[in-house]
């Protein structure tokens, strides 16, 4: 990666009787741009001139000492030297030319923010930015660099390629049941798509079947363990998604949230009036009443309620905190993934949270995980596994490695589905680290980071997988559950 920066120090006055001071500064910069960096590594001043009004400088550099942290490096000595012995002041610095040299088998085929233009050639890709000094100052020239970076890094895993690993597989266990479940429940008339892509209604059958999951997490997990049930939002705006690291790279699955650009009738009685006589709904036309997005539906559940604790400190006595929600939906666009009620635009989650010291959080997780085991285990049977995976916070920054925190990450739960021999993930448990309450600015009493970790049980998956593996009939069920299952609903019938 090479750096080439053109740029000059505007100053207060014409600077040419400082010139000899000014030659032996910059050719005396050598140690000061290569402070910090690796024996031979850093920046150079490649050349210099001063003329009226500025003095402009031509540097070079590695990734070590950024040529724009050079310029900005070399500001203060300057400027010091030219105050006290020439009254003369440096204004600020002008951004002549600013180019990225990074090796790269391929170019980048959409706009970057204060990339001006764009070249790759002979496995060189060029950068010209555009940029001023307050942009060197607030990091752009860095950010562009790790952007590159992990798209040159994305290049070698050929995609998005996760870590997997597997921890721990339940034993084999003979399937009762071959179908797509999601079939059969139509079949059977316990649940009926409904009108939206990847959404479905739930009959009696299939709602009891949903409820019987949570009683079993509440009665062996959150109740035991102490978890108090919280009530989340279920529209989130950019603010938060900024703070928990979604706004990286969430956009292609978000379902976005418009408010009216005024709710005054006179501005909507074009679109009232267009529906009555044409019984169309003239969306075109809605598009120019929306505002721009305020943000989205739940995407992952936790995010929002960390606005709840922002700002706050918490007592030791109360650590860890552990809550739950299970208020509503989460909404994500699967776009032709979509498929029967294990892959859905709209979808049914518990998701428990804690917070507490590192320890604290570890020790919560490993008790969550046992109670899990349990419930798999003894009362569903399941033919199931767990897996260290990418945590969801990088996969969901583009990331494809693991958590540099030790002790943070993900553990997906994955089930096998006997009717096409594929393993779906049916929820997860992270420990997401610091992630949150640094995002949240969130701090524990004792000043010990704060970290926290939270656990998705998705109900659709759990139906997945369950009644992939044993099939609709409750006498082919588990005893366990089928104990806690109780009676079936009478369901809705049609003529
Ligand atoms: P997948 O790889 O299957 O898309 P994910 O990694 O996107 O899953 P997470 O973001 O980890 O899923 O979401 C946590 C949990 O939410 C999942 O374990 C699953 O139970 C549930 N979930 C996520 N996406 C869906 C979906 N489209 N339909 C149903 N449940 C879902
Ligand atoms: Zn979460
Ligand atoms: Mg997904």
């Amino acid at each position: 990666m090479k750096f080439h920066l053109e740029a000059s120090y505007r100053l207060s006055a014409d600077a040419k009787g400082a010139e000899g001071d000014v030659r032996e500064f910059l050719e005396s910069s050598a140690d000061l741009l290569k402070k910090g960096a690796a024996e031979g590594k850093g920046a150079r001043v490649l050349g210099w001139d001063l003329d009226d009004g500025e003095i402009s400088v031509v540097i070079e550099s590695d990734r070590y000492v950024r040529a724009h942290d050079a310029v900005l490096r070399l500001r203060r000595p300057l400027a010091e030297l030219l105050g006290k012995k020439h009254r003369i002041g440096v204004r600020g610095i002008e951004v002549n030319k600013y180019e990225i040299e990074v090796e790269s088998e391929t170019s980048i085929d959409h706009k970057i923010p204060h990339v001006r233009e764009m070249v790759h050639r002979d496995g060189t890709l060029t950068l010209s930015l555009e940029v001023d000094e307050a942009d060197l100052r607030n990091q752009v020239p860095d950010r562009i660099v790790s952007l590159l970076d992990e798209k040159i890094a994305s290049q070698g895993y050929g995609g998005k390629a996760e870590h997997w690993e597997l921890l721990w597989e339940s034993p084999q266990r003979p399937a009762k049941f071959e179908k797509d479940p999601t079939e059969e429940m139509v079949g059977r008339g316990w649940i009926k798509h409904g009108a939206s892509r990847g959404q479905w209604i739930y009959g009696p059958e299939g709602t009891h079947l949903f409820r019987a999951f949570e009683r079993i997490v509440l009665e062996e997990m959150i109740g035991p363990l102490g978890y108090r049930e919280m009530i989340f939002p279920k529209l989130v705006t950019w603010d938060v998604w900024k703070k928990s690291g979604h706004a990286m790279g969430v956009y292609p699955e978000i379902y976005y949230v418009c408010p009216p650009k005024t709710r005054d009738p006179e501005f909507w009685a074009e679109v009232m009036d267009h529906y009555k006589v044409t019984r169309e709904v003239p969306v075109e036309l809605i598009k120019e009443k929306i505002d721009n997005p305020i943000g989205g539906m739940c995407y992952a559940q936790c995010p929002p309620s960390w606005v709840f604790f922002q700002g706050r400190t918490l007592p030791s006595d109360d650590l860890p905190i552990k809550i739950f929600d299970r208020s509503g939906t989460s909404h994500r666009y699967e776009s032709g993934g979509i498929h029967g009620i294990e892959r859905v635009d709209e979808f049914h989650r518990i998701e428990i949270v804690w917070m507490g010291t590192q320890e604290q959080v570890k020790e919560e997780a490993e008790k969550l995980k046992d109670c899990y085991r349990r419930i798999f285990e003894e009362i569903l049977e399941l033919r199931w596994r767990m897996a260290w995976v990418t945590p969801w916070f990088m996969a969901q920054e583009g990331k494809t490695g693991l958590a540099e925190m030790t002790g943070a990450g993900t553990v997906d739960y994955e089930a096998l589905l006997p009717y096409n021999g594929d393993w779906i993930e049916f929820q997860n448990l992270s420990i997401n680290g610091d992630k949150y309450p640094r995002g949240f600015n969130v701090k524990a009493q004792s000043g010990d980071p704060l970290w926290s970790g939270c656990s998705g049980v998705g109900l659709e998956r759990w139906a997945s997988a369950f009644l992939a593996q044993k099939g609709l009939d409750p006498e082919n069920w588990p005893e366990a559950f089928r104990d806690r299952f109780g009676e079936m609903p009478k369901g809705i019938r049609f003529l």
